[in-house]
């Protein structure tokens, strides 16, 4: 070989060495980024599956649920005891959605939400299966012939309802008969029959046309009676007057006893909620509320009812709430139970009210 052709066989072989080097640093470049992306795609997949199914056990107190498993053996008996510990739901829900489309556009059937609620149970009672509520809430909704709107009721708040990790039953009060309607004496049976049926401690009163529009509107009780419907559509999305109580409510049998529950006296529309409102006061408590974003719903269009006329009495009861709110409430109540009807996803109960 002529030293010409060693030197160029020499730089030859250099060039090669160097190509197989970044040839080398290439793919190790390519293959750790490849990694790394895959380590993101995996972090992100686990992410959304964390949404769908968020951590069940994630809470501090426990409460035990014992099942006793027997068992028989060839000549002894076994027993054994698997312990299932709840621990109390988290404060907040973490499976909440915020904001909400509401609209009253396509009817809906009662088939189809009972298909998309599956847990439901019959009476429209329902219970997270992963925590223990916090609170037992009895919903409690005075009905006569407005079978429509309570299929839009059932639609919109059962998912919503669930989401909130509520322990909770929908209870429909149909005043029985055509006189007068009375929408506070309703809620006070509703209030009544329910506690005969669960140790519920928080009660939420809600019309039958109005839906939340924000799942983070939570239908429980509060440290002080809560009015939930602060923003309606109907009213430009505010409140009408700061005193006003009407729509949706809630307050926990504490507060509804120290209250003396409804009074019983107003026939036709208007002034009870007022009333509510001013025994709320005259009992040392104040009204809590979400704010107006969170508060937001709609109220379902609709012509007045038939035998429910403005109460022309109203104002001058209003007027007298400290001084008859003793005598009439709770403790006064008296009804008759027509039908109690149990619903894949409510519970009718038919009462006869009496008349003014
Ligand atoms: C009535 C209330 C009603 C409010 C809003 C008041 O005048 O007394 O019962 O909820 O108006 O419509």
């Amino acid at each position: 070989m002529s030293g010409d052709s060693a030197v160029s066989f020499s730089l030859l072989h250099r060039t090669c060495k160097l190509v197989v080097l970044l040839c080398v640093l290439h793919i190790s470049v390519t293959l750790f980024f490849y990694v790394r992306s895959m380590d993101v795609r995996f972090a992100f997949a686990q992410n959304q599956q964390m949404r769908k199914n968020p951590p069940r056990f994630n809470h501090v107190q426990t409460v035990t649920n014992r099942t006793e498993l027997v068992s028989e053996g060839q000549n002894s008996k076994n027993a054994e005891v698997s312990v299932r510990s709840l621990e109390k739901c988290p404060e907040t829900s973490p499976i909440l959605v915020g904001p909400l489309r509401v609209e009253f556009k396509d009817p809906v059937t009662l088939e189809q939400i009972k298909s998309e609620n599956p847990n439901v149970q019959q009476g429209g009672r329902f219970k997270p299966k992963d925590c223990l509520a916090l609170q037992k809430v009895a919903i409690i909704i005075p009905f006569r012939k407005r079978d429509e709107h309570l299929k839009y009721w059932l639609y919109y708040l059962h998912p919503i309802l669930q989401r909130q990790q509520l322990d909770y039953g929908v209870y429909v009060i149909n005043q029985d008969g055509d006189v007068t309607f009375n929408r506070a004496k309703l809620l006070n049976v509703g209030y009544a029959e329910a506690l005969k049926e669960y140790d519920y401690d928080c009660f939420v009163f809600s019309d039958v046309d109005l839906i939340p529009m924000d799942d983070r509107n939570i239908y429980k009780c509060f440290s002080q009676p809560r009015h939930l419907s602060v923003s309606m559509d109907k009213f430009g999305f505010r409140l009408p007057y700061n005193q006003f109580f009407g729509g949706v409510s809630s307050l926990s049998k504490e507060q509804f006893l120290k209250i003396n529950g409804f009074p019983n006296n107003y026939w036709g529309w208007g002034g009870e909620d007022d009333d509510i409102y001013n025994r709320v006061v005259s009992r040392g408590m104040s009204v809590s509320r979400p704010s107006g974003e969170v508060g937001k719903c709609r109220m379902i269009r609709h012509n007045r009812d038939k035998k429910n006329d403005p109460n022309p009495q109203r104002f001058d009861r209003i007027a007298h709430t400290k001084e008859t709110m003793n005598k009439d409430g709770i403790n006064s109540l008296s009804y008759q139970v027509l039908k109690v009807e149990k619903f894949d996803l409510y519970t009718k109960i038919t009462v006869d009210v009496g008349k003014p």
